[in-house]
């Protein structure tokens, strides 16, 4: 699979605008600014991709990429930026909890972004206990794994782990989009995720 091969193909706000074909979807969630942009952008290889924004919270709309004409790579709208207002922050929630329900079926995994300098946020423990509701299997990204010290990467990892209540079923990569560490395992777990389905 041919990740270079990812486009842009529209934003969409509404359930009618979501994919309707039935090839498989790998979906990004993560807390505004935690950098999942970043994230998107080191899988295709490509700078400016993914809008990589210094304003948490701008992005309203669930983002739809197909990738190497084999599946859809989307992208929900980051939650938890605390300077949002409520309503806009329930407008976040409700637009990630109409996609995820109405695209259940074809989410093949769920990639949630987390920042692997911190202890996960009441967001991130939320959103982890929706993936269970909806059934998809977990890859937890720890991202900016560059600004670890080496001493701080096992236990933050254990941290993650523990607070996310991960099991083994569940995929933990440590990940830095900044330095490309691990994406060529994120990359390949994305891949099995859409051609094994
Ligand atoms: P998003 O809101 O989750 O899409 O986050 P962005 O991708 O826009 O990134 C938010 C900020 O974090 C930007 O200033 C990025 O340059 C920075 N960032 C993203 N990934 C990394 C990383 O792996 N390491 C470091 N040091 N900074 C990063």
């Amino acid at each position: 699979m041919d990740f270079r091969k990812t486009e842009f193909v529209r934003s969409a706000a509404k359930a009618k605008d979501f994919p309707n074909d039935p090839s498989p979807r790998v979906v990004f969630v993560g807390r505004s600014n935690v950098g999942k942009s970043s994230t998107i952008n080191a899988v295709v290889g490509k700078k400016g991709f993914a809008r990589v924004s210094s304003v948490p919270g701008k992005t309203v709309f669930v983002n739809l990429f197909r990738v190497d004409e084999k599946g859809w790579l989307i992208d929900l709208p980051g939650y938890g930026y605390s300077k949002t207002s409520k309503e806009e922050r329930e407008r976040y929630s409700n637009l990630i909890d109409e996609y995820l329900t109405a695209d259940q079926e074809n989410i093949v995994r769920i990639y949630m972004i987390v920042d692997a300098r911190h202890k996960p946020t009441a967001d991130d423990v939320t959103m982890v206990q929706w993936v269970r509701h909806y059934g998809s299997p977990l890859t937890v990204v720890a991202n900016k794994l560059d600004k670890l010290k080496k001493s701080e990467i096992e236990p933050n990892l254990a941290r993650i782990r523990e607070v996310l209540m991960l099991g083994e079923e569940d995929v933990l990569i440590p990940f830095s989009a900044e330095k490309g560490t691990n994406c060529d395992l994120l990359k390949a777990d994305i891949q099995k995720a859409i051609e094994e389905n």
